[in-house]
């Protein structure tokens, strides 16, 4: 019986080969064909130029397990983990993939026989979206896989109309939910709750038709294609009858061993959601040669793993603990990624110098942050306050966000720009004065990414190493 994360990766990929698919390896995190992107978020990414026609390869089927990050850009699930049973900032997303060989029905068929008959998930707990200028698709769900029409739901651009990003391969999808019972919150897809984590989205399958230029027009793509994909953290929860992809295998195990590396009871606590997650996101981006920095990726990495140390921090944690959760990430995940076993030490180091330095600033920006917190008039955080936090003890405009949403409070963006602005010309006039020191030392987080320079990362990735 197929059960276990592993088991299911392997079904998914055993079954597309038996469907004349390439098996395909997960490609790195860090996008080797586009420079415009953080992180690669989705399975297609490392296929986008064939898509495109721009890149040809020796087969038009293939298959892969990717790994992804979302944790910034336009997809951005950072804020959503703790929150939702069903986000991630790392996670793996199976799929497959047409390069104009098949198209809308095969695509289907395969999604449904995947799951109803491999998996032998219930028809019955499958609900189905279309985008509502789809009839195609809809016609061949109700009319040829037999979905009951009630259960074949229409939906509008915002999530039916997929893209990689502002430019780029796009076309329709249909997605496929899951029903995890009445005993858990939300409604049906378009639902006013379907935000709750009852009918959980589990596969997109998107039908690649158009190349979205700059300015906005859509040109037909040489040979519709298909790009699917299906979170494999999702569909491991339903295999291992659980409703949230915290309390699947690899998670659970993650969990466990934090909360007795910070001596914590409470098995359900968010915090240690929190931490589990971050460790994944955090070893795979270092894996793949990003180093905590003030910005572009680097930054985000930063900010991921301060945000880690903050909830160990609420859970007490005595000293520095994040950087130990490594070897407990490679007992459950370095078979399929025996990268992670083989720059263990790298991971761990990077991570445990971030620790020493933001773990000396933590205490005491929490001291004022608390102050601040306590002579709040009204329910939003000055930027200027923000700011502060952010300039004095490397609190992330983020990170400063997640505590006040803890406490039902927000932080005023704006006015954290402003003072952000502010500071940099400051900067700049004293740099009319000979040597910048201050740009040097800080860079503003919200640099644009201005392309991935490997050989420098690599470089400091050795001296590190070395030091
Ligand atoms: P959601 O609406 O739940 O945020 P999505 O529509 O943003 O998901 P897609 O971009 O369609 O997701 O990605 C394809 C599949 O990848 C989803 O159907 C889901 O199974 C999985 N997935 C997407 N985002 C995450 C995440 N942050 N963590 C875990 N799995 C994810
Ligand atoms: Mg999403
Ligand atoms: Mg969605
Ligand atoms: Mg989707």
């Amino acid at each position: 019986m197929i059960k276990s994360t592993a088991e299911v990766r392997q079904a998914f990929l055993d079954f597309f080969a038996t469907k004349q698919h390439q098996i395909v390896k997960s490609s790195s995190l860090v996008p080797g064909n586009d420079a415009t992107l953080l992180f690669t978020n989705a399975g297609m990414v490392p296929f986008k130029d064939v898509f495109l026609g721009a890149e040809t390869r020796s087969y038009t089927r293939a298959t892969s397990a990717q790994r992804c990050v979302r944790a910034g850009g336009k997809h951005n699930d950072l804020e959503n983990v703790g929150y939702t049973a069903r986000h991630h900032t790392f996670f793996e997303m199976m799929g497959n993939f047409s390069f104009g060989d098949y198209f809308k029905e095969e695509a289907i068929f395969f999604a449904w026989d995947f799951l109803t008959q491999v998996l032998q998930i219930p028809k019955e707990k499958l609900t189905i979206t279309v985008f509502d200028e789809d009839d195609e698709a809809e016609k061949i769900w109700i009319e040829k896989v037999g979905v009951p029409a009630e259960r074949v739901i229409r939906i509008g651009a915002q999530d039916n109309f997929w893209s990689m990003g502002d430019t780029g391969p796009c076309g329709p999808c249909s997605e496929i939910f899951y029903d995890h019972g009445e005993d858990v919150f939300g409604g049906p897809p378009g639902s006013p709750d379907e935000d709750g984590d009852r009918f959980i989205e589990i596969w997109n399958i998107v039908f690649m038709q158009f190349n979205r230029q700059n300015d906005g027009t859509m040109e037909p793509l040489p040979n519709p294609s298909i790009d699917t994909g299906m979170g494999l953290e999702r569909i491991s929860a339903i295999m291992q009858n659980v409703h949230s992809n915290y309390e699947i295998d690899i998670f659970q195990a993650l969990i466990k061993d934090t909360a007795a590396l910070l001596g914590c009871n409470d098995l359900e606590h968010k915090s240690l959601r929190v931490i589990s997650d971050h460790i994944r996101s955090c070893s795979f981006l270092i894996v793949d040669g990003v180093v905590p920095s003030n910005e572009g990726r680097g930054y985000v990495l930063r900010r991921i793993i301060r945000r880690a140390i903050r909830h160990g921090h609420k859970l007490e944690a005595k000293g520095n603990f994040f950087h130990k959760l490594v070897a407990s990430l490679i007992e459950q995940m370095g078979d399929a990624y025996p990268e992670l076993l083989q720059q263990q030490a790298i991971i761990e180091k990077l991570l445990r110098i971030e620790e020493e330095q933001f773990g000396r600033t933590l205490d005491r920006g929490m001291i004022l942050l608390e102050d601040i917190l306590d002579n709040l008039s009204g329910d939003t955080i000055k930027g200027d306050d923000v700011f502060k936090l952010y300039d004095t003890y490397g609190f992330p405009a983020d990170l400063t966000a997640d505590i006040a949403r803890e406490r039902q409070l927000k932080i005023d963006h704006n006015g954290f720009d402003v003072a952000m602005g502010q500071q940099r010309e400051r900067a700049q006039q004293a740099s009319q004065f000979g040597t910048d020191y201050n740009q040097q030392l800080k860079s503003d987080h919200k640099t644009e990414f201005k392309g991935y320079d490997n050989d420098s990362y690599s470089a400091t990735v050795v001296e590190l190493f070395n030091s």
